[in-house]
């Protein structure tokens, strides 16, 4: 019996051992994820608490490891009620927000989705999480560069990626199933309506930021009309004016 404990822990005789020891503790060879309880906890206490009850989209934001989607140094809070600086005066929306937002766009495995702002690029791991073929447009090289290393060290290297301005949407990849616009535009850009497929559905933060920002979801009709919802005030950056090529 006690020569089996000694076996058991052989680290305990060689305390430079403990880490690799540790390391490799779940078997399988992956990593243990240290931040799984909180993400449990964000999605019961921020999303679930706050009516959302879309299981894929809890499913998907038990999954997602956000702690990747953000700065070393915002590791400790990336599961918190907030959103979080990325660089360049950008931020990681706030974790309700993407659920919300998911929920609303309705997304079924294999639909085609188009998301405007990649950002950190945790929304874009969201969508390809519920199954969408994603496309994600980001207006700035050094946070497109960035979402595409996080995207990859997440597992989600399947997205397609472009840095360019989503004004013009993705013509060549469209139509769409869905669009998602994560940065606030003014009204919304006649681009992506068009780029929308028939029963379409695009959900966009519109108006001028910081005052009347509504969340807007469009829906393309087969007749080709639009219908509109409203789902209240939200708090977006601005959708910039990329330089006209
Ligand atoms: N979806 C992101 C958060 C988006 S923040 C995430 O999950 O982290 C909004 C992003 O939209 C910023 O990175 C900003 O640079 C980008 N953006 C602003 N105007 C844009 C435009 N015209 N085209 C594409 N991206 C734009």
């Amino acid at each position: 019996m006690d020569r089996k404990i000694e076996e058991r822990r052989p680290w305990r005789a060689v305390p430079g051992l403990l880490a690799g020891a540790l390391s490799c503790a779940c078997g399988a060879g992956e990593d243990v994820d240290p931040f799984v309880n909180q993400r449990f906890f964000m999605v019961r206490a921020q999303i679930e608490a706050r009516g959302i009850g879309d299981e894929e989209v809890l499913r998907a934001m038990r999954t997602v490891p956000r702690h990747l989607f953000v700065d070393e140094l915002y590791q400790s809070e990336a599961y918190s009620d907030r959103p979080l600086p990325i660089g360049e005066g950008q931020t990681i929306s706030q974790p309700f927000i993407v659920a919300l937002m998911s929920s609303l766009a309705g997304i079924e495995p294999g639909d085609r989705v188009l998301e405007i702002g990649t950002g950190s690029g945790y929304q874009a791991a969201v969508l390809a999480e519920l199954g969408a073929d994603v496309w994600s447009i980001e207006l700035l090289p050094t946070i497109g560069a960035a979402a595409a290393r996080n995207l990859e060290a997440a597992g989600y290297g399947d997205v397609n990626l472009r840095v360019g301005d989503g004004y013009l949407g993705w013509p060549e990849a469209a139509p769409f199933d869905r669009v998602m616009v994560t940065a606030a535009p003014e009204t919304i850009p006649q681009p992506l309506l068009d780029q929308l497929g028939e029963n379409g559905r695009l959900v966009a933060p519109v108006g001028s930021s910081g005052t009347s920002q509504r969340l807007r979801v469009a829906m393309r009709h087969p007749d080709g009309s639009i219908a509109l919802e409203d789902h209240g005030a939200v708090s977006f950056v601005p959708m910039v004016h990329g330089e006209t090529p």
